[in-house]
């Protein structure tokens, strides 16, 4: 039980997502296999949930909540009147995260100070189309409106490598410790790479794009998914510089950028905020690089800038 370990706070919540996430991607891979995704819109054809989303969702803020009662944790989906499936909760704790040693200034973390935030299945869209190594599980944990620490699954991972590879990974990051089960890549020198989103676009998104000069864009799905590929070094920059990305789709990914060294912010270079009663968009947008961070700030066009406020 998550609570009878005398570990600090802060690694038993993180402890506890480690296991958590890796159950909730199995539920994204089973419902994947069952063929009954139950596409509902919500906001529109671009903005659908599927049963995965539901499930994931119920397994990551149920299993969570009842290890940690007094701890403050916004889903992006709405929780529903249905009985809890008793089969998605998930009680384990990683024993890799308990036996790291938690940075001094994050050992005396209270429960109030704590908002986890849950995206339970980022990159939906794609998901349905079967793209599906853009699926991620993003748990966030934020510390008095900063992100310090994330957990990231990715269910479909090597999902191309054939039948031999294992599928899926999970990786999990502390600021001030480092990141572990992902490993940081240099992109290549000698040209720019950008990613940005595959099914979100819009004109803003497209002006940005092009003022960064890239020799190559990526559109791909999912927050969590970009943020991946500035880490491993396959984008030098992720800019999205229109709302539209919520907080969930954020915290875990900056925590664990953060952690290894690299930056996001909004496109105005500031820091995103994750206290509970935060507004959930990111209006300001969302840049994340791992250096020369400052060189895409000033590449941003004014009148991109002027339209997408903080
Ligand atoms: P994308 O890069 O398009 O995969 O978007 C990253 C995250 O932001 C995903 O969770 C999307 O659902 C969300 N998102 C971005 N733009 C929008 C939008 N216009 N409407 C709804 N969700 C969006
Ligand atoms: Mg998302
Ligand atoms: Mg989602």
């Amino acid at each position: 039980m998550a609570g009878n370990t005398g570990a600090p706070l802060l690694l038993r919540l993180v402890a506890a997502s480690v296991s958590v996430a890796e159950k909730a991607g199995t539920i994204v891979r089973d419902v994947f296999n069952s063929g009954e995704l139950g596409v509902v819109e919500k906001g529109g054809k671009n903005d659908l949930q599927t049963q995965a989303d539901r499930s994931a969702q119920e397994c990551i803020v149920q299993s969570l909540s009842r290890q940690f009662p007094k701890v403050t944790i916004i889903g992006e989906e709405e929780p529903t009147d249905e009985v809890v499936d008793e089969s998605h909760l998930e009680t384990g704790l990683s024993e890799e995260v308990l036996k790291a040693v938690c940075p001094q200034d994050l050992q005396a973390v209270k429960d109030e100070d704590v908002v986890v935030w849950v995206d339970p299945l980022d990159g939906t869209k794609e998901y349905t189309e079967g793209f599906l190594d853009h699926v991620t599980v993003l748990i966030g944990v934020a510390v008095n409106g900063k992100a310090v620490a994330g957990v990231i699954n990715q269910p479909y991972y090597n999902y191309k490598a054939g039948p031999g590879a294992t599928l899926g990974r999970t990786m999990w990051g502390i600021v001030g410790l480092g990141a572990f089960g992902v490993e940081r890549l240099v992109p290549p020198a000698d040209k720019r790479i950008v990613t940005t989103t595959r099914s979100h676009s819009n004109k803003l998104v497209t002006e940005s794009i092009e003022a960064m000069q890239p020799d190559e864009v990526l559109r791909v799905g999912g927050a969590g998914h970009k943020v991946l590929l500035v880490i491993e070094g396959k984008a030098h920059a992720y800019v999205f510089a229109t709302p539209g990305c919520k907080k969930w789709d954020t915290c875990a990914p900056e925590a664990i950028l953060h952690a290894l060294g690299g930056k996001l912010t909004d496109i105005h270079g500031n820091a995103l905020q994750y206290h509970r009663d935060v507004k959930h968009p990111n209006t300001g947008g969302v840049l994340a690089t791992y250096s020369d961070h400052d060189w895409y700030l000033g590449r941003m066009p004014e009148s991109v800038k002027a339209a997408v406020k903080p």
